[in-house]
């Protein structure tokens, strides 16, 4: 059958067998240098440990993506958006290749993969594009030459094939659609502060941390700009559970 993931159809095709699965996204704070990407490799290799298959998703490192958007702006102050993001989509290749490796240091046996290895459909809004589907079929065997599988976030292939980009905070929504197209157990997104709070702890001393939020709640402060979590990743997982 096919198992690619069809954006609309609430399917769940499962992971292989009775493994299960977890999607644990690592954002830009949580891969910022080599120590933190060791430290994040080191909580992935304890889920494996618990008998967990583990995707895992992978930013930038913190302010890379910023420095290359800059970039692109320096050379072409009306830049062509499919260069555009040819250049920005690579902070994610950098993270997803040193995460494989310092798992393969903790004799974890990861591989990386770029969005377009998958690889990941998306429309050709170059800069904002939109998942259209992953195509998981094989996608298990695929993995299980290197586990855990450690995704660039933020990118796909447009139906030109060329390199897409997801809008900032794009990596969020990368995790949610591996875990909705594969059926993971759990989607966990890690990130510099230890929750989603009432409001940005960063700028008001009164923020609280929740412990539970519902999807709309979520919508609803991604949207009015709380940038824990994309707005579309909140939608997907809204979507699909
Ligand atoms: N690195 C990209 C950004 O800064 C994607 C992400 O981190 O989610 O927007
Ligand atoms: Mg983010």
């Amino acid at each position: 059958p096919c198992r690619a993931l069809l954006l609309g159809s609430a399917q769940h095709p499962g992971w292989r067998g009775e493994v299960p699965l977890l999607v644990m996204k690592f954002g830009g704070t949580s891969v910022a240098d080599l120590a933190r990407i060791a430290n994040a490799a080191e909580k992935v290799r304890r889920e494996v440990e618990r008998g967990y298959d583990v995707i895992v998703i992978v930013s930038a490192m913190s302010g890379r993506t910023n420095d290359l958007v800059g970039s692109v702006e320096g050379t072409s102050p009306m830049f062509d958006a499919r260069e555009y993001d040819a250049v920005v989509s690579s902070g994610e290749n950098v993270t997803a290749g040193l995460m494989a490796l310092a798992l393969q240091e903790m004799e974890v046996p990861a591989r990386s993969w770029q969005g377009w290895q998958v690889p990941v459909r998306t429309t050709d809004a170059h800069g904002a594009a939109r998942i259209e589907g992953i195509d998981t079929e094989n996608l298990d065997a695929k993995f299980t030459e290197g586990l855990p599988a450690v995704i660039a976030g933020f990118q796909g292939i447009g139906p030109d094939g060329r390199i897409t980009t997801l809008g900032r905070g794009g990596s969020d929504t990368t995790a949610v659609a591996f875990a909705a197209a594969l059926g993971a157990e759990r989607c966990d997104i890690y990130t510099d502060v230890d929750g989603v709070y009432t409001t940005d702890p960063r700028i008001c001393k009164k923020a609280r941390k929740l412990d539970r939020i519902a999807y709309e709640e979520m919508l609803e402060l991604a949207s009015l700009g709380a940038k824990v979590l994309q707005t579309r990743s909140v939608e997907l997982a809204l979507r699909y559970k």
